[in-house]
């Protein structure tokens, strides 16, 4: 299938999302994978988005190493009376570079919409976090066969116009892929990424060339490679495996 916006170079990104998992003694892992990496360098740039309570700690802990931090959720809000929240300026002042924004997970369990996602997305760019905004059908819509315009409908909603010129990250994550081992095929991979490069074609013109459109959703070693080498696939947002550096050293080697 051809897609109208062509593909510009740029460095794949690996990362790997924690979720509610690590406590201090996890640091080991992310410490293996930082020498890992300084030993033999990753051709993709390497993330881990720790729980917040960890985004400091790691930041201290991977100092000269080749892997950058990220937080998995900020408020849309610069401050306020938004208790357990944290805003896009206390996860950059600990250390994150980027932030993962509208996860099913949250979208699912603490009722983001779209509208909200695109407010979290400009707050994350005030303070110059890079934003990874995370898109995907459930179950019930890639069987009724509207996973592409489900997508592409999240992806007009979720990525503001303030995002032109901006460094920043889309995950396609069908809902039904994460955690469950499901994946979907390398068509249906290449189907939403193409059309994912569209819609940020018509919203940014030629930059959208050099947004990286990352497959999340039940990546491990097995499956790394082939998923990573579909058109328009520009990296990989990992759950699961991202926790041990035994699991997550070889899906970046695949990249
Ligand atoms: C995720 O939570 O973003 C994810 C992709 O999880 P998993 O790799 O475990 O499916």
């Amino acid at each position: 299938m051809g897609y109208q916006h062509a593909v510009t170079a740029y460095r794949p990104l690996i990362a790997g999302n924690w979720k509610m998992h690590g406590v201090e003694a996890s640091l080991g892992e992310a410490r293996a994978i930082g020498a890992w990496l300084e030993e033999s360098p990753a051709s993709a740039r390497v993330a881990i988005c720790p729980p917040a309570t960890l985004i400091a700690r790691l930041s201290a802990a991977m100092i000269g190493l080749p892997v950058e931090i990220g937080a998995q959720d900020c408020h849309s809000e610069a401050n306020g009376a938004f208790t357990g929240d944290v805003s896009a300026e206390m996860v950059a002042e600990a250390g994150a570079r980027l932030v993962i924004l509208g996860h099913s997970e949250r979208r699912a369990m603490h009722g983001e919409s779209d509208a909200i996602v695109a407010r979290k997305v400009a707050a994350a760019l005030g303070v110059g976090l890079e934003p990874i905004i995370c898109v995907g059908e459930s179950l019930e819509e890639r069987k009724a066969g509207a996973a592409v315009t489900i997508v592409e409908h999240q992806v007009r909603g979720s990525a503001p116009e303030i995002l032109a010129g901006r460094p920043f990250a889309i995950a396609y994550e069908p809902v039904w892929a994460i955690g469950t081992g499901l994946v979907p095929t390398l068509a249906e991979i290449e189907d939403v990424h193409g059309a994912i490069r569209d819609v940020l074609g018509s919203l940014f013109g030629q930059a959208a060339g050099a947004v990286a459109i990352l497959y999340g959703g039940s990546v491990k070693a097995s499956n790394a490679a082939e998923i990573l080498s579909a058109e328009n696939v520009g990296g990989a947002l990992v759950g699961g495996a991202s926790l041990r550096a035994a699991d997550f050293l070889p899906i970046i080697a695949a990249a």
